[in-house]
């Protein structure tokens, strides 16, 4: 397979160069109400709510493989490459840790126990399952699918070209851009794509990927960028040192070379004494961050403007772009979560507003979400920092509390990162603008939370809720110290 020059890559997710296009008969009339460029989290949900609507609805989804060779089916980033193995492989690690606490509960687990690659394989076999019920759920709303790369001809037609060069003309009154992002390799660091991996080969590799180099921006923790974590991202990085991760701090690599045993040898400058550092890995993965797949779209050429720096799409509050009948959602679109559920419920709302009368918004406001390290991090709403500058510090009161899960107690787990905070504004009583969660199932505890913050929740009503005990979600119903009082926030008793 031919991969581009090495420079070409900076910045951009790297892509295999197609061979030219063989021009075909236009196969398909013009005469879609939908053209959907993108099958994944966003595209699919739009096309299948625009085609219960009765209308007449094409997708065109096609993967390019990773500069390894990865590909995988059709459901976007979510199904293959993000969401589905990557909480199933932290599923993985969460047994790992019931199995070595589960002695401490009375278990006799004999001998050493492994972990094998059939894990792979179940979740590689799973996500296809995932594919193949997406095409079903196609099929079945009568939506046409193209297993093609799209690209604007004009701004009611799309380009489809086929993995063989073969090219299909598909006019649509709408067109919904849905393409995503894809990840980007840190191109100026040497041997970087040629002997490096992203998450979009991780979850298909065939064996354990060993011991991992880990290039990460910032914390490498997967959020909003709207929540500035500071405080948070720091617990996690101890519970995560505390479990055998070795932080590099302040280390940036400049070259992966590979060893006559295929073992890649890393090379690092050290920020701080300005040194150099050195160390052998079996994987090097990098998640220095995504970039939207907008490059083979042909946007700039028919007027859809992008944001020049993010190369994200332009849009407004009805996820329109600067052409009238071209929407963008998900992950693509500037200023948007990059979270399933928001791509989802956009390409919905979007749907119904074309083709319902609908004149309900996406609203993206206090959107949950949990990143999934082993101690997790769930959050809704603004973090102390953001609340802080908006409000002002004077007007905000932040109620916290260290606590130790039941669980922890008996399999004597280190609790030391397990922390919750709730942002409150000093008026009235007390609004809540934001809620931080740090401990075992963080995302199903912030999920109920969620509900009632967007729906205006204040501290004196959550006082007044009982909490379900003994939880770790309980301890949100006991927050009482607050940040400003100095007090020591460490939860004793029940
Ligand atoms: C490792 C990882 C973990 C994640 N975990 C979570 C999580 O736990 N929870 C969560 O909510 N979100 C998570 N996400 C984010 C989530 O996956 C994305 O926000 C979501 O998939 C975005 O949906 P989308 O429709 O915008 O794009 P995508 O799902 O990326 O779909 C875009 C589709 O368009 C295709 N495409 C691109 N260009 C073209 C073209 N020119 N023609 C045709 N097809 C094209 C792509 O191949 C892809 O299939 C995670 C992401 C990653 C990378």
């Amino acid at each position: 397979m031919g991969i581009k020059n090495r420079e070409s890559y900076v910045g951009q997710p790297v892509h295999l160069v197609l061979p030219p296009p063989v021009l075909r008969p236009v196969l398909w009339p013009s005469d879609f109400d939908l053209v959907v460029i993108g099958g994944g989290s966003g595209g699919l949900a739009c096309a299948k709510e625009a085609a219960e609507l009765g209308k007449k609805v094409a997708v065109l989804d096609y993967v390019e493989p990773s500069p390894r060779g990865t590909k995988w089916g059709l459901g976007g980033t979510c199904v293959n490459v993000g969401c589905v193995p990557k909480k199933l492989m932290h599923q993985a690690a969460l047994l790992g840790g019931a199995i070595r606490d589960a002695r401490y509960y009375g278990w006799n687990v004999v001998g050493p126990v492994r972990h094998d690659c059939k894990m792979a394989q179940a979740i590689q076999n799973y996500v296809k399952s995932l594919n193949w019920g997406h095409r079903v759920q196609l099929q079945d709303r009568k939506v046409k699918y193209f297993n093609m790369k799209g690209s604007f001809v004009d701004e009611h037609t799309v380009r489809g070209l086929t993995k063989d060069g073969e090219e299909t003309l598909i006019t649509g009154e709408h067109v919904v851009i849905a393409t995503g992002g894809r990840p980007r390799y840190p191109a100026h660091i040497r041997g970087a794509v040629e002997h490096g991996i992203t998450s979009d080969d991780l979850f298909w590799l065939k064996e354990s990927p060993g011991k991992t180099f880990l290039r990460v921006l910032g914390w490498g923790i997967r959020t909003s960028p709207s929540l500035a974590l500071q405080q948070m991202s720091l617990l996690v990085k101890e519970s995560m040192a505390s479990l055998g991760t070795r932080f590099l701090e302040q280390c940036t690599p400049t070259d992966v070379e590979k060893l006559p045993d295929a073992r890649l040898r890393v090379t690092w400058t050290d920020g701080r004494s300005g040194g150099r550092g050195t160390d052998d890995f079996d994987t090097v993965l990098w998640a220095v961050g995504r970039a939207p797949e907008t490059k083979a779209l042909n946007l700039r050429e028919v007027g859809v403007e992008l944001n020049p720096s993010s190369r994200k799409i332009i849009v407004d509050a009805g996820e329109t772009t600067s052409l009238p009948h071209v929407y963008a959602i998900g992950d693509v679109a500037e200023g948007r979560p990059e979270l399933t559920p928001t791509a989802i419920a956009a390409g919905r709302l979007l749907a119904r507003r074309l083709f319902a009368r609908s004149s309900e918004l996406m609203d993206y406001d206090n959107v949950p979400t949990t990143v999934f390290t082993p101690l997790e991090y769930g959050c809704v709403g603004l973090s102390e920092e953001r609340a802080a500058e908006r409000y002002g510090e004077e007007n905000i009161e932040v109620f916290h509390a260290y606590y130790k899960p039941l669980e922890f107690t008996v399999a004597d787990r280190d609790a030391s990162q397990c922390y919750v905070k709730m942002v409150c504004l000093q008026e009235r009583d007390l609004k809540i603008v934001g809620l931080h969660f740090v401990g075992p199932h963080a995302g199903e505890v912030i999920q109920g939370f969620a509900l009632g913050i967007k729906c205006g929740a204040t501290y004196a009503q959550l006082m007044q809720t009982a909490g379900i005990h003994p939880t770790c979600a309980e301890e949100v119903t006991k927050l009482r110290i607050t940040k400003r009082s100095g007090l020591d926030a460490t939860v004793t008793g029940c």
